[in-house]
């Protein structure tokens, strides 16, 4: 139950290798697999547990084939502007979007963004996405996303309202806790 055995690309796995991941965190070892099958995913993880790379090596997996699309493919909400920066390290060099939701629409408002493109979405530390009053927001995101992406949900604690959010907004997703 390695990274090896993840069938990650050679590209993605010496990025792993870059960052000195030597075997995958246990949320890692469970959400990898199913992630890479396409499935939703909401998944119970804690800071600390390393669901970042959980939810980034995947999509990394994913995004390896160019397309001829211009545009935001991935979309990955934090609560916070400091985790979202923090994300950001990880993936810079990729260009995806990362950013708290009502920085989102502004951003979205002001460059006219579309959000049609994107095909990975993650919402990140959701309890705390919720916690802090982002639901109208957060609602208002996911209605312009497209049908047909993929939606996963990191979070360390399941509230009710969260669960009611991961039943309107995510397909049959497969619940991951530890
Ligand atoms: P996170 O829970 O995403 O905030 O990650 C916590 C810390 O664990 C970060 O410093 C990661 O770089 C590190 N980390 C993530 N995955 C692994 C792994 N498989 N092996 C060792 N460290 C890891």
């Amino acid at each position: 139950g390695g990274f090896q055995s993840m069938g990650l690309s050679h590209a993605v796995f010496k990025g792993v290798t870059r960052k000195r991941y030597k075997i995958p965190t246990p949320i890692q070892r469970k959400t990898i697999p199913i992630i890479l099958d396409n499935k939703d995913v909401v998944a119970m993880a804690r800071t600390g547990s390393g669901k970042t790379a959980a939810f980034l090596i995947p999509m990394f997996e994913k995004f390896k084939s160019h397309t001829a699309v211009t545009g935001a493919r991935g979309l990955i909400l934090s609560p916070t502007r400091e985790l979202a920066l923090q994300t950001l390290k990880f993936t810079k060099e990729l260009g995806k979007i990362i950013a708290t939701p009502g920085r989102l629409l502004h951003v979205l408002v002001e460059m006219n963004l579309k959000l049609k493109t994107v095909e990975y979405v993650v919402f990140d530390e959701a309890d705390r996405l919720f916690e802090m009053g982002f639901q109208e927001q957060l609602h208002e995101i996911i209605n312009r996303l497209p049908e047909s992406r993929q939606t996963l949900l990191f979070s360390a604690t399941l509230p009710k309202l969260l669960v009611e959010f991961a039943k309107a907004g995510l397909h049959d997703p497969t619940l991951i806790r530890l």
